[in-house]
């Protein structure tokens, strides 16, 4: 997976003073490279068989969405505030570079199903803890995480449950 960080671009200071942000958008872009990053969450899939898949927004949509289609599982948004409609339940939360909320629908999870939370990167782990607690309090039996990129030295890892499962692919 390695091989791929030369197709991660790094932006300095986006999008707060201080941050490198990683840009995947190259690998996306390209089929082969996009197809190699997805095979170790395909085979995640075929491992761990989950009923949905809780993509968080907005980047983390991308990854999630394609590889809940491409195995015909159910795909969740978790998504900022006041972006989803009817009734929904909400957490906030600290990230890397300020203050969040993230929200999911009520009645969008058949009670105890098995459900992995995508996204794209995995910094300080505020946002996966949060996504996490929303998938509980939905209803969902959360049985892991997947992320393409981690930022290893933020230790976010640490803060997600330990008997859970954490799948990272590129880590930095
Ligand atoms: P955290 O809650 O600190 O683990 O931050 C993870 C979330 O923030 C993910 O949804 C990422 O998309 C975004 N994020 C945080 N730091 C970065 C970074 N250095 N590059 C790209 N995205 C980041």
């Amino acid at each position: 997976m390695d091989k791929l960080k030369k197709y991660i671009n790094e932006i300095n200071d986006f999008p707060k003073e201080g941050i490198v942000f990683k840009d995947i958008n190259p690998i996306y872009k390209d089929p082969k490279r996009w197809t190699e990053l997805m095979l170790p969450l395909q085979k995640l899939i075929y491992r761990t068989k989950p009923d949905y898949i809780a993509g968080i927004e907005s980047r983390g949509f991308i990854a999630a969405s394609a590889i809940a289609f491409k195995n015909e599982i159910g795909f969740i948004p978790i998504r900022k505030s006041n972006k989803l409609p009817g009734k929904v339940i909400g957490i906030d939360y600290k990230l890397e570079y300020g203050e969040d909320r993230l929200e999911i629908q009520q009645n969008s999870i058949k009670k105890d199903s098995k459900v992995i939370i995508m996204d794209d990167l995995l910094a300080t782990g505020g946002t996966a803890t949060a996504a996490g607690k929303l998938i509980s309090e939905a209803g969902g039996d959360l049985i892991g995480y997947a992320f393409l990129v981690e930022l290893t030295k933020l230790r976010g890892r640490n803060k997600l449950d330990s008997n859970l499962l954490v799948e990272s692919l590129i880590k930095y």
